[in-house]
């Protein structure tokens, strides 16, 4: 199933949903126990569920087999994808792969530059052109992209990081999933932003439940987002006063609410980072009334 076509009949009928991200185990002997929690988030009847993709094209296979076996379960899975340093050829092959898995649907992502500042770029230097490249070459696929209610860490600012994403669209896009934030308002401007901009198409808000302090300065340091100063002192304030469980706490209550908000705000739907955690989304969804 398209995930556009999905995401539409469900904003047609005026009911909200929530989709999964999932990253791929990265051994085999913990497949079994991922298929588990997967089996278990089938409770919250999940819209689609993305799988995401090594930098560099590490777990391309990975990616790959995960996203087939979901759909064999009979999920939407969506597959990332990124560009750099990419040749025509592999992408065209890994796509072709996946249409031969029975997944349509894609999330073209440039992904990150080597740290290092070495490799080059290759043919495709912004997602935009692999958005181009599948739009042409597998007109049957849904084309997700990323966008970033806070400017990605490269762009020089808001006005020309909207532009980019804008671009995507012009390019072919259909979605739109955003980075993680924590302040609802920020998802809004920014939509009302790329409607400015011209951009009709749903823009999913991706939210991540905060699970410990040192795994959100991490977070922060490589996305780059804002983190409003209340929810900082409330974690700060739950380590001190119960520790890292008082945190994780603390962080999905932070989820529930942003979640709320999201949707009261005319989300069509969320999309979890699931963190691959069973426990966590079943209640987050059973908070939010999803379960
Ligand atoms: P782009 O949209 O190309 O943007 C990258 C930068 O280039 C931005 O600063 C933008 O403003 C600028 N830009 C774009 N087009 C132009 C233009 N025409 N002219 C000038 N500047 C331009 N990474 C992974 O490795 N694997 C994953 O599975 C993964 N999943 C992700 C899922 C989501 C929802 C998001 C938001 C990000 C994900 N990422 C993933 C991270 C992503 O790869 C990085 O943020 C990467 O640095 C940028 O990729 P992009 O597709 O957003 O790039």
């Amino acid at each position: 199933m398209r995930i556009i076509d999905a995401v539409s009949r469900r904003a047609a009928a005026g009911k909200p949903f929530l989709s999964l991200e999932f990253f791929p185990p990265k051994e085999r002997e913990f497949r079994p126990g991922f298929f588990e929690t997967v089996d278990r988030l089938r409770a919250i009847e999940p819209l689609f569920v993305s799988v995401t993709y090594g930098a560099g094209g590490s777990s391309r296979a990975n990616t790959l087999e995960i996203a087939a076996a979901l759909a064999e379960r009979g999920l939407t899975p969506m597959a990332h994808l990124t560009c750099v340093g990419a040749d025509a050829a592999s992408l065209r092959e890994f796509l072709e792969n996946l249409r031969a898995a029975g997944v349509c649907n894609v999330l073209a992502l440039r992904g990150d530059l080597p740290q290092d500042g070495s490799g080059s770029l290759g043919e495709f230097v912004h997602a935009a052109d692999l958005v181009r490249f599948v739009r042409r070459e597998f007109p049957d696929f849904c084309i997700g992209v990323s966008a970033y209610p806070y400017p990605h860490p490269e762009s020089v600012g808001f006005t020309q990081d909207r532009r980019a994403t804008a671009q995507k669209f012009a390019a072919g896009a259909d979605f739109a999933v955003t980075q993680l934030f924590f302040d609802h308002r920020e998802y809004v401007a920014y939509v009302e932003s790329m409607r400015g901009l011209g951009v009709a198409a749903p823009i999913l808000p991706g939210v991540l439940p905060v699970q410990s302090l040192e795994s959100l300065r991490r977070i922060l340091s490589l996305s780059g987002c804002n983190i409003p100063a209340k929810l900082y002192l409330t974690l700060e304030e739950a380590q001190q006063k119960g520790g890292s469980e008082a945190v994780r706490e603390a962080g999905i209550a932070f989820a529930v609410e942003q979640i709320r908000r999201l949707l009261e705000s005319g989300a069509p739907g969320v999309h979890l980072y699931s963190l691959n955690k069973a426990d966590m989304c079943l209640r987050i969804a059973s908070e939010i009334g999803r379960l």
